[in-house]
């Protein structure tokens, strides 16, 4: 059958993509080198859509939670990840969680039934040079088909690990306790926010980075490096009591105005300072500098709440260091996903730089749509800001900081703040809007089936 879009990678992206095109009647081979005798170190089956991990879609609320708002969204554009997952699911409360044979088999079998979906076992190992292409490889993106999009893209662009310092939203930041400076007092900008330390609070901080409990790399991740400047904080901690604080944690120049005295109006340098800098254009997320770590999570929470101003911090996500390749999205592809420098090439999945299962499938479905308006000749229109699939896919885009650009999870930091409605009320607010807002989008633009 020649095909009218080649999609590479049949898992989570490349699946609902393929499901978006052949329902509008289009032609589409999907390649999978599952089957083929290729696996990924993470894969154990040659089933399409296989989970890696847990067995969860995280939350289902879609009424207080933004990942549950994504599945509503994702639902309301007929899509086949959140069929299948329907189909498939298990009980546990609020989240959605699914037993993953019969959710892949679900997934096959709907492709498979598709008579214009090609669903063929192969790896392919370079990008094609013409003809419409979605690329949803993953985040364990076969190596010779990685190094032609390193090739395409220039190496230093495309990423073969994350190393993920926490993300904080700035409306739970004190800035009773914090303040705002230049990195160091360099410069006349402002753009940190400063949480100062005395000797004794670092010195406890130090020691509970010391006793966390860590994550330990998988066995075919064993040889993640450490590249200069993404040392996780824990082994920068292992190396002596005052490499953080000769590093990213270094308070020089950093006069705390809260510490301010008649003999120093203009404060007194900490001990030691936790710095954050504003990680969206939105400037809703801020990122701990310097802080990548592979404490596990709930270790994470407890200890970086010990920081003075984080007291009350929420996360919008937590640090991490892992096998990843994805690209530097806001700086090479355009608004539709495409390559700047090769505009028949999409990307979709987690290699664009989203996290997670559905954040992935949600980029493959709005990957299939952007490719299905091209195709009949459409103009296409993104889904609002104010949407979580709008949100990721600005995010994703063009809003995130190309410079700290690593991999997100969905969040409400994302979106368009709401600062005229209290805080309690904010999570709601934002999917009120966003309920409104896809129904407008898939009443006025969404191609049709
Ligand atoms: C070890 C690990 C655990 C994870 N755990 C979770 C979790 O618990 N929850 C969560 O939400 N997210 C998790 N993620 C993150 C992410 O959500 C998943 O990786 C998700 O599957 C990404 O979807 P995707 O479609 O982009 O890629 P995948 O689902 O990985 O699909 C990519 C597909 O492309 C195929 N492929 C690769 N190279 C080629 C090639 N050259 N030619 C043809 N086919 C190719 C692969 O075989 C695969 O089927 C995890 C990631 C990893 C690496």
């Amino acid at each position: 059958m020649t095909h009218d879009i080649h999609i590479i990678g049949g898992g989570l992206a490349g699946s609902e993509a393929a499901w978006q095109l052949g329902r509008r009647g289009f032609k589409v081979r999907l390649s999978e080198m599952r089957g083929s005798g290729e696996r990924t170190p993470a894969h154990h089956t040659d089933g399409l859509a296989e989970l890696v991990c847990s067995n969860s879609f995280r939350s289902d609320d879609d009424e207080k939670n933004a990942v549950g708002l994504l599945h509503h969204e994702m639902r309301r554009c007929d899509s086949l990840i959140m069929a299948a997952a329907t189909k498939a699911q298990v009980p546990a409360g609020s989240a959605l969680a699914v037993d993953r044979d019969v959710f892949s088999a679900e997934v096959e079998a709907r492709l498979a039934a598709l008579p214009n979906v090609e669903i063929v076992r192969e790896r392919v190992d370079t990008l094609p040079a013409a003809g419409a292409t979605i690329v949803s490889t993953g985040p364990l993106t076969a190596e010779a088909l990685a190094g032609s999009i390193g090739r395409a893209t220039g190496a230093e662009s495309l990423a073969f690990f994350d190393a993920i310092a926490p993300i904080v939203y700035r409306d739970t930041i004190d800035m009773d306790i914090c303040w705002m400076a230049s990195r160091w007092d360099k410069g006349d900008t402002k753009d940190y926010i400063n949480c100062p330390m005395t000797r004794d609070q670092y010195l406890a901080f130090h020691q509970g980075l010391l006793d966390g409990e860590k994550t330990a790399f998988k066995e075919w991740e064993a040889n993640t490096p450490y590249f200069d400047g993404c040392m996780p904080i824990e082994v920068m901690a292992e190396r002596g009591v005052d490499t953080l604080r000769f590093g990213p944690m270094k308070p020089v120049g950093l006069d705390n105005p809260h510490w301010a005295t008649p003999e120093h109006p203009n404060g007194r340098w900490p001990y030691a300072v936790v710095q954050l800098r504003q990680d969206n254009k939105l400037g809703t997320l801020w990122n701990m500098v310097g802080f990548q770590t592979k404490l596990k999570h709930a270790e994470q929470v407890r200890l970086f709440r010990t920081i003075p101003g984080l007291e009350k911090a929420e996360f919008a996500r937590l640090g991490g260091l892992h096998r990843n390749t994805f690209l530097n999205s806001p700086v090479l592809l355009d608004r539709q996903l495409r390559l700047k420098s090769a505009p028949h090439v999409r990307f979709a999945g987690q290699i664009t730089g989203c996290e997670g299962y559905v954040e992935s499938a949600a980029v493959g479905l709005m990957s299939g749509l952007m490719a299905a308006s091209e195709l009949a000749g459409r103009e296409w229109q993104a889904p609002p800001a104010t949407t979580a699939m709008g949100a990721l896919l600005s995010h994703i885009t063009g809003d995130a900081e190309a410079d700290s650009y690593q991999p997100m999870n969905v969040n409400f930091g994302l979106f368009p703040p709401l600062h005229d409605v209290r805080k309690k009320q904010r999570k709601e607010a934002y999917t009120v809007r966003a309920k409104q807002d896809i129904m407008g989008w898939l009443d006025s633009f969404a191609p049709a089936a």
